[in-house]
């Protein structure tokens, strides 16, 4: 018996309220009395082109939305093209739109259906005209040459710094608000998660002589003490323009709300927690995978919004269309791949949010594609009505690192030489994650309170180099608690801006210290294996391991505490020199510390971004093997059987549910998805928190109920099969 004890009991508690308050209101839904946008299910959106007054059909166009069975539409109202007959100056109308009010049109079609309609924005680029009659409008190079959009040179960029943001969009918004009351606006492309811009307009000039004490530099450089002056400026800036477009939004209607676009997937240099503050509806624009992006990003940046926004409202859009490298914007998908972006939208708690381009498509492939998803989420939609994860495993999102590990230019770092990606710790940890097939929600360093932490039995730490005073002291209180820790490589080595400590900021966590700077890149290195070890078993054959290709040099154990050491590189090629000169060290690879109830794994090496990078399965399975004893067999799931996949579990309004994403694919880390390769029969063991009992367990898309049995507080059924995705609903 341990501190999990008083973790069990803390979520009894918390599921105990939920169902209580629930059973109180009389089986009414929890939806009730919240904001129209918090309680949508499904949206989407038809993204006019300037030559669609032509042609574009309303009630057709809205036919197709209303057959998704929607809740809203995004539509076009203008920003750099107005789609309605504006009298606001400047305010750029379609060459194309004659007589016609193509937004209003489309508007009384959306109504007509009981669709509520969000004004789709786009403030970030202007005409010449205005360009001439406000120059101080738009943002500006260093020689003070306006900023042309690459592919349309006739637009230019605006800036953000200017009235612009503060006196053109607030006057388009309270047009549109008086003649449509629209029950939101969205802009496009703002303000994004990524790279801050520099500019050199004189609003921002004036900032950098007044505030900043300097022009910053124009690459992400948190070495900067001007950058990071910037940073603050720039972020309290987009605060203030998101309250500003709020408070207008909300003028002519009180239910009304203002989104901006935000996602990024796990790249995020903009605070996002200090967005999530500031957005009621968190909007992710994240919509497909080019290059060699694994599948699964889409069910990433569900974890990393719901890591700032606990619950409240997330859309994510699904590109309908081809964005891949290269990109085709006018044809389709495969249905296979948009589907299962569809189903990690869902799977992992936001709302999907399917797009396309141009009212008049001659490829319309994509249109049964989305209907079909959309069909079966309205079927089932108390199912997708989530209260809370079930997830007993903390992931950090490590955005100090992922933004700023000594970058020049956003995703680069160079160490010892080698180009950097500050995403593939985390990357190379959830894959393995993935295999290890747990259940983990990520939380966001800057709200590591014991309060967030409470749900989770152990955390997760990939490479959070950078971290802050008050961030490290929440780590080592959840720790003291009894609560559990992996991490790996630099966590702690900085603070939130790169400055470096002395020692590890948890030091006395992983019980080494730092002995010199970080060693690498090596290939050739090994791990080798000293003691048993509960972490260590299943490598048996062998007592080497491969090596992490970084590693920082920390002080060496004695031989008792020593499981897993250090064997240095050594020549790979030619053959005659391939041997250790170097057997045996004290330098550990790995520590492994029990405190009370508490379990610390801490890893010098890179071995989560190693892992990722060489595909090694003796990196991830020592990585699984960790989490599973930092988790001590409090596993909420456990899904046994053939196949790759990707699971959430979550407490809904009828009872429970689990997801399985199937990734089973040779398509899994290079698009585009295909086909599907089926997987089952799965056996699954479900722990009901609180022992709770239910009555009925039913496969949603097989369409089918399950025989399952019950006791000792868990359910047990088997899932027959997987095609793409498979939602088991587990009734009261
Ligand atoms: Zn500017």
């Amino acid at each position: 018996m341990s501190s999990m004890t008083r973790r069990e009991f803390m979520a009894v508690s918390a599921g105990s309220l939920l169902i209580a308050s629930s059973s109180d209101s009389a089986g009414q839904s929890l939806d009730q009395g919240k904001p129209w946008y918090a309680t949508m299910r499904r949206c989407g959106q038809i993204n006019f082109n300037e030559t669609d007054p032509l042609t574009m059909n309303p009630d057709a166009g809205m036919d197709y939305w209303a057959s998704l069975k929607v809740n809203a539409v995004l539509l076009n109202g203008g920003g750099i093209v107005a789609f309605y007959p504006t009298q606001v100056p400047y305010h750029h109308r379609s060459e194309f739109l004659g007589s016609r009010d193509l937004f209003g049109d489309m508007v009384a079609a959306a109504r007509k259906r009981g669709l509520r309609v969000v004004a789709r924005m786009d403030c970030n680029y202007a005409y010449q005209e205005a360009l001439e009659a406000h120059p101080e409008w738009f943002e500006r190079n260093r020689d003070g040459s306006p900023r042309r959009e690459p592919e349309c040179p006739w637009l230019f960029k605006t800036c953000m710094f200017s009235p612009y943001f503060t006196d053109q969009m607030p006057a388009i918004y309270r047009e549109i608000n008086q003649r449509y009351s629209p029950d939101g606006f969205f802009t496009n492309g703002w303000p994004s998660t990524g790279p801050l811009g520099i500019c050199y307009c004189p609003a921002c000039q004036k900032i950098y002589r007044n505030e900043t004490d300097g022009v910053p530099p124009e690459m992400t450089d948190a070495r900067s003490p001007i950058y990071r002056k910037y940073y603050e400026i720039y972020m309290n800036r987009v605060v203030q323009i998101w309250k500003l477009w709020d408070g207008i939004a909300k003028e002519k209607n009180p239910e009304s709300v203002y989104v901006g676009n935000l996602g990024g997937g796990i790249y995020t240099t903009k605070d996002i927690k200090q967005l999530g503050e500031v957005a009621a509806w968190f909007n992710a624009d994240h919509q497909g995978r080019s290059g060699n992006s694994p599948l699964w990003i889409c069910a990433q940046q569900g974890r990393v919004a719901q890591s700032v926004m606990a619950g409240r409202t997330i859309t994510n859009v699904i590109g309908a269309y081809s964005n891949s490298q290269p990109l085709w914007r006018h044809v389709s998908k495969p249905p296979a791949e948009t589907t299962l972006w569809m189903a990690q939208v869902t799977a992992s708690g936001m709302v999907p949010w399917y797009h396309w381009l141009g009212g008049s498509p001659e490829d319309k492939r994509w249109r049964e594609t989305g209907r079909a998803f959309y069909d079966w989420l309205a079927l089932n939609e108390p199912h997708f009505r989530n209260r809370r994860s079930l997830a007993n495993l903390a992931v950090l999102y490590p955005q100090s690192t992922i933004a700023f590990y000594q970058t020049q230019g956003a995703r680069e770092r160079r160490l010892n030489g080698e180009i950097i990606d500050p995403g593939e710790y985390l990357q190379g940890l959830y894959h393995a994650l993935l295999e290890g097939r747990f259940l983990f929600d990520f939380i966001h360093q800057e709200n590591l309170t014991p309060e967030a932490l409470r749900p989770y039995r152990a955390l997760l730490i990939p490479n959070a180099a950078y971290l802050r005073d008050r961030e490290c002291e929440a780590v080592r209180h959840f720790v003291t608690s009894g609560g559990s820790l992996l991490a790996t490589f630099e966590t702690s080595r900085y603070n939130e801006w790169g400055e470096q400590r002395e020692d590890f900021g948890l030091a006395d966590l992983f019980g080494v210290h730092v002995a010199g700077e970080v060693i690498g890149p090596h290939w050739n290195s090994y791990m080798h294996i000293d003691q048993p070890h509960t972490i260590l078993q299943g490598f048996a054959g062998t007592t080497l391991l491969p090596g992490p290709e970084f590693r920082v040099k920390v002080s060496p154990l004695n031989a008792e505490s020593l499981h897993l050491s250090i064997v240095p590189t050594y020549p790979a090629f030619p053959p005659e020199m391939v041997y250790p000169r170097v057997r045996r060290t004290q330098e550990p690879a790995a520590v492994f510390r029990q405190f009370g109830d508490a379990r610390v794994v801490y890893f010098p090496g890179d071995i989560a971004r190693t892992s990722w990078r060489s595909g090694n399965p003796d990196l991830s399975h020592l990585l699984i093997n960790s989490v599973r004893w930092l988790l001590g067999g409090q596993l909420p799931v456990s899904v046994q059987g053939e196949g790759m996949m990707e699971l959430f579990a979550w407490e809904t309004e009828p009872g429970y549910s689990l997801h399985v994403l199937n990734y089973t694919n040779p398509h899994m880390t290079k698009p585009f998805v295909r086909e599907f390769y089926r997987i089952g029969p799965l056996h699954v063991e479900l722990k009901m928190p609180g022992g709770k009992h239910i009555s009925t367990v039913k496969a949603l898309r097989l369409g089918r109920e399950l025989p399952f049995t019950q006791a000792a507080g868990r359910v047990t059924f088997e899932l027959p099969s997987v095609r793409d995705y498979e939602v088991v609903a587990l009734s009261l």
